[in-house]
């Protein structure tokens, strides 16, 4: 079954299935001085385990090389900027990490009593509280596991308190700008989803949403800034239109890098809201987690929130499971405490002036990319960026080379693409979030590029579709990736 595949330096890696060699190993022992016993004799069947057919045989420098080959694939924010929008890829300061190693809180185990959680339990409150101010909540779960479960927690929580009144509604009017999981969400916890359309400056048209919004909406989902980048101007009415019909305002707050430590959702009329603790507070992400979706709450919903909650007595912290209109749990345990952790240090560490700081940064670092960038693409709407720019491929379509062909041009100039064709309003997008971390340097190489890509696509767009030429594989078929996956190994037959 030895196939001669010749590993590229670079990528092109075989499966270790295909550089498999019969007998090769990647250690070996001196030969027995004692009597060998048969493993099955001596452990039990049910203790062993049989041979694994066609396991791959290598040395160990093959295993060691291979993964390390693979490992050197990784874009990753330790290697540059990592432009994607309505993602905050920033880069995650050390000491968070190492606090959230730290022996005491990384051996942890959610079955402690709670008098031997004493210290796990205020930090848990404590970041509750630090989350609370930020946002302007009254309370704060930690449970969800994520931004979207975070949204179904939220709207589970909306429809406990309608019930609560006597009627849970039918309807969540979701804008056309909105996130994926938005609507997802909506059909998961029961409702329907009714889009609001956008006005010419990107931002929820509220003359739609008075006429919209009747006994049957039990919410409207908006994300502010929203995904175009834009902070909805007309917040406050649009919170008041809700409110007169007893519907309810829910912010998801993935782009909260855009107001932390300026602007509180709680004073602008958010009812209930979501923070993606794995994009704003410090825990890498891109891997596919673990991550954290936090939900906040006014006081009126407290008593929804998901069980247990953390209760201050004469003993310390205990966990109340004593509470009657809970949803329940939407987790196990008491949330992804490692990310938990992450994001207290990183709050801690900034202090409320430094988290103002970071936020400035972040609007400063988008806008000025928005500026050195508005000469060679079009910006989607003509309304204030916050902490990212969105832009169409208009000019570099009428080219030939439309959005996705830009970004994978910026491969080849070293950079990761930026967030492609979202969000669905706006035709060719091309989404760039620089966040607070990046330096003017990298973010001079990185508009550089960019207006290098623009000059290719005048002079030889081809040159430009036929990117990336640094990678062993152009392009894949993203089709046939997506419908017919191969999961499962097979030997060639
Ligand atoms: C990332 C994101 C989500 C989903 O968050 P996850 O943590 O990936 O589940 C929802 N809405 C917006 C606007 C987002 O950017």
């Amino acid at each position: 079954m030895i196939k001669k595949v010749r590993p590229h330096p670079t990528q092109n890696e075989p499966l270790l299935f295909e550089i498999s060699s019969p007998g090769k190993m990647g250690y070996q022992l001196p030969d027995l001085d004692v009597p060998s016993l048969d493993p099955i004799a001596a452990l039990g069947a049910e203790n062993t385990r049989s041979e694994i057919e066609d396991f791959p045989e290598v040395s160990e420098v093959d295993a060691i090389r291979h993964f390390t080959r693979l490992s050197t694939w990784n874009y990753a924010i330790d290697l540059g900027l990592y432009p994607l929008g309505s993602c905050s890829m920033k880069y995650n300061p050390r000491v968070n990490e190492a606090v959230a190693r730290t022996d005491g809180l990384a051996w942890i185990h959610p079955y402690q009593p709670d008098s031997r959680s004493q210290g796990a339990m205020e930090i848990t409150a404590t970041l509750e509280a630090a989350l609370a101010e930020i946002t302007g909540m009254d309370a704060v779960t930690l449970q969800p596991a994520a931004g979207a479960q975070g949204e179904f927690t939220g709207l589970l929580l909306v429809r406990a308190w309608l019930q609560s009144l006597g009627n849970a509604r039918r309807r969540v009017l979701v804008p056309d700008s909105a996130h994926g999981t938005n609507p997802a969400t909506v059909h998961m916890a029961g409702y329907e989803v009714a889009h609001i359309a956008s006005n010419a400056r990107g931002m929820v048209d509220t003359a739609a949403l008075e006429r919209m919004v009747d006994q049957d909406v039990a919410a409207l989902m908006l994300t502010n800034p929203n995904t175009v980048g834009v902070f909805e101007e007309q917040i406050g009415d649009i919170a008041r239109i809700l409110h007169a019909k007893d519907a309810l305002l829910y912010m998801d707050g993935a782009n909260m890098n855009a107001l932390v430590g300026i602007a509180r959702p709680g004073d602008f009329g958010v009812d209930v809201m979501h923070l993606n603790l794995h994009k704003t507070f410090s825990t890498p992400h891109g891997g596919g987690g673990p991550g954290s979706g936090p939900v906040a709450v006014k006081k009126f919903l407290e008593p929804f929130l998901p069980l247990p909650r953390l209760k201050r007595t004469d003993d310390g912290w205990r966990w109340d499971y004593d509470r009657p209109q809970s949803i329940g749990r939407v987790r196990a345990f008491y949330g992804n405490f490692g990310v938990l952790v992450r994001a207290l240090a990183y709050i801690m560490a900034h202090g409320g002036d430094g988290l103002k700081r970071a936020t400035l940064d972040a609007l400063l670092n988008a806008n000025y990319l928005r500026k050195l960038l508005e000469g060679c693409y079009e910006i989607a709407y003509d309304a204030p960026s916050m902490h990212e720019c969105v832009f169409t491929d208009r000019r570099q379509a009428a080219r030939g080379a439309p959005t996705g062909a830009i970004a994978k041009r910026l491969i080849d100039y070293g950079f990761h693409p930026y967030t492609v064709s979202f969000p669905l309003i706006v035709h060719g997008a091309l989404m760039i979030e620089p966040t607070e971390t990046e330096s003017k340097l990298e973010l001079d190489l990185f508009a550089e590029a960019m207006i290098d890509i623009a000059n290719e696509i005048e002079n030889d767009p081809k040159l430009v579709l036929k990117a990336p030429h640094s990678t062993r594989i152009a392009k894949v078929d993203e089709v046939a990736a997506a419908r017919r996956p191969i999961l499962k190994w097979r030997p060639p037959t």
